[in-house]
């Protein structure tokens, strides 16, 4: 897909310091290489050392590797950020009867209060200055339940939650928070959870994307990271600082239903 004349001017960034959770890979990677191309200086935050370090010195960013599950990690990184973008994330999937403790905690950890930890160590930054942007890379899940997925369910809907309450509080400041809602897209968490599918519900994996994954989207096909970061990016852009507290689908028709 050719986005070139829907991208702010080159630049239009510059100035801007942005930090970028879960940067490695998939959407994150899409949203820095966006926010880096639009002039921001990007702090690649993930888990993975090697793909963090090598997209950094690719587009002038700074790698900060950090497990966003260790409170004591996330309240290491920096704290001058102009713009958020909570994006790291995993997946479990498995009945709630059969979901470990443990696994659930943990998504918790790394999808909302690794969140919140970095939001409430930034925003005195982004208030100094009256100017901000969080962009939080929520899910199709975050406004819907799928079976077999209660953890991570339940983590982007408490992320919806924060957004939103950082969009009143952070109003008076120039500070907008905004969720984006993508359906599935062509990203290595996709391609792990459809093994993962098909042995929850007992199907062949060929079927999975057809028949599960774009069961509900009207538009049938996988989004691409790219049109993620096109979106989250706007955001960011002159043209976004009315829009607050608002959760935007970007779901092929999905929640339409
Ligand atoms: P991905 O697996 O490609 O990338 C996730 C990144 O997060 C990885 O680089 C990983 O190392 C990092 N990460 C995971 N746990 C971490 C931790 N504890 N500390 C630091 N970094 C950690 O995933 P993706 O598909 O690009 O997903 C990114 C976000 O988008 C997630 O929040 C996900 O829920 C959301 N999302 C994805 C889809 C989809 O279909 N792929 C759909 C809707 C929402």
């Amino acid at each position: 897909m050719d986005t070139t004349s829907d991208r702010p001017p080159a630049g239009a960034l510059s100035g801007r310091t942005a930090l970028v959770t879960g940067a490695a890979s998939g959407i994150g990677r899409a949203c820095a290489e966006a926010l880096a191309e639009a002039g921001a200086r990007v702090y690649v935050v993930d888990l993975a050392a090697g793909p963090a370090k090598e997209l950094a010195e690719r587009i002038n960013g700074v790698a900060y590797v950090a497990d966003l599950a260790d409170p004591a990690a996330v309240d290491a990184l920096p704290d001058d950020a102009d713009i958020v973008v909570n994006n790291a994330g995993l997946q479990h999937v498995a009945p709630v009867h059969e979901f470990p403790p443990e696994r659930f905690a943990l998504i918790q950890r790394v999808m909302v209060e690794a969140p919140f930890r970095i939001l409430r160590r930034t925003l005195p930054h982004m208030y100094a200055q009256g100017w901000g942007r969080v962009v939080n890379i929520s899910s199709v899940h975050g406004l819907r339940a799928s079976a077999f997925k209660s953890a991570y369910v339940t983590a982007k809907h408490g992320l919806e939650g924060l957004s939103k309450t950082v969009a009143l509080e952070g109003a008076p400041y120039g500070v907008t928070s905004n969720c984006v809602n993508p359906g599935y897209v062509r990203t290595p968490l996709v391609e792990a959870q459809v093994a993962a599918q098909a042995a929850a519900h007992g199907i062949p994996e060929e079927e999975v994307i057809e028949r599960i994954m774009l069961d509900r989207t009207a538009v049938k096909r996988l989004i691409e990271p790219g049109e993620v970061a096109q979106l989250a990016l706007w955001l960011c852009s002159s043209h976004a600082s009315y829009l607050t507290g608002a959760s935007l689908p970007l779901d092929g028709g999905w929640t339409a239903h």
